[in-house]
């Protein structure tokens, strides 16, 4: 039986997770693709970045895999080389690390892809403002945009109904103690079926909210993913002195904040 009940009296923290284990095969990179250069740095240093920029996140726990050594903790990240086989095993073995340094069950954790390393400081806020009063928490997600086809034999076999389904993003935002016992439920099947936070939580009964994010949160994933992160990354970054260029990193947040965030807690 899991609760989502808010068991300490303290207020809650905020804790992101990185999952950053993967090989990224599908990216067809020499290193794995968190590590690949994206506009001069790893990819994965613009995801820790736009994290460095939310206040409410307490702290950062990236989860690499075992003798992984390339990023180095500082006061506000720690690394933890507990990935697993799948991303969910490399989630729950990060959630037991987040315990067992003093994260509490009431406390909440945000998950997010290493490899979404456009995800906007904007962003999390607006998950973290939707997801704190909610009882059972919630992920960045988008109403499709597309017409969606089933596939047989590399033809397009039916047109699947598009209304009410959505994209789902990351960061997903859940108390810890209830995403901890959700994914632990699954652990015995290897997490089958479990390809997000969202998934456990729905599998164990309820019901995620959905925050409306936005296209510019990809899942850098193919070899061509890699050209358009690098132009959003370099148009986002001005040369000194210099004013944002428009669709710069300063008006995509402008535009998404539209007014609805409100204040940051301190
Ligand atoms: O492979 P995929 O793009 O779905 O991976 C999503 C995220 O999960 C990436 O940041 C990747 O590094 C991470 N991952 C992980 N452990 C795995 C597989 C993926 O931490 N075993």
């Amino acid at each position: 039986m899991i609760s989502i009940v808010n068991p300490t009296t303290r207020p809650p923290r905020c804790f992101a997770l990185l999952p950053c284990a993967g090989s990224g095969s599908r990216a067809g990179t020499a290193v794995p693709k968190q590590y690949q250069p994206v506009a001069g740095v790893p990819m994965v240093r613009h995801t820790l970045a736009a994290f460095a920029a939310v206040p409410r996140i307490a702290r950062v726990l990236v989860v690499v895999a075992p003798g992984d050594e390339v990023l180095a903790a500082d006061a506000s990240v720690s690394i933890a080389a507990c990935g697993g086989v799948t991303r969910a095993e490399s989630v729950f073995n990060g959630l037991a690390t987040l315990r067992a340094q003093g994260a509490r069950d009431g406390d909440w954790v945000l998950v997010h892809d290493a490899a979404r390393c456009l995800v906007t400081p904007a962003q999390i806020d607006a998950l973290i403002d939707a997801c704190l009063p909610d009882a059972v928490g919630g992920l960045l997600a988008l109403p499709l945009p597309d017409t969606l086809k089933a596939e047989h034999g590399g033809r397009a076999a039916a047109t699947i109904d598009r209304d009410h389904k959505w994209l789902a993003q990351t960061p997903q935002m859940f108390r810890l103690g209830l995403l901890h016992g959700a994914l632990a439920e699954r652990a015995a099947t290897g997490f089958a079926g479990i390809t997000d936070e969202a998934s456990a939580v729905e599998a164990a009964g309820l019901q995620p909210l959905l925050v409306r994010g936005s296209a510019r949160n990809i899942k850098v994933t193919y070899p061509e993913d890699f050209a358009l992160a690098e132009a959003v990354l370099s148009a986002a970054r001005p040369p000194e002195g210099a004013k944002a260029p428009l669709g710069g990193s300063a008006a995509c947040e402008a535009a998404e904040r539209g007014g609805t965030l409100g204040s940051r807690e301190k």
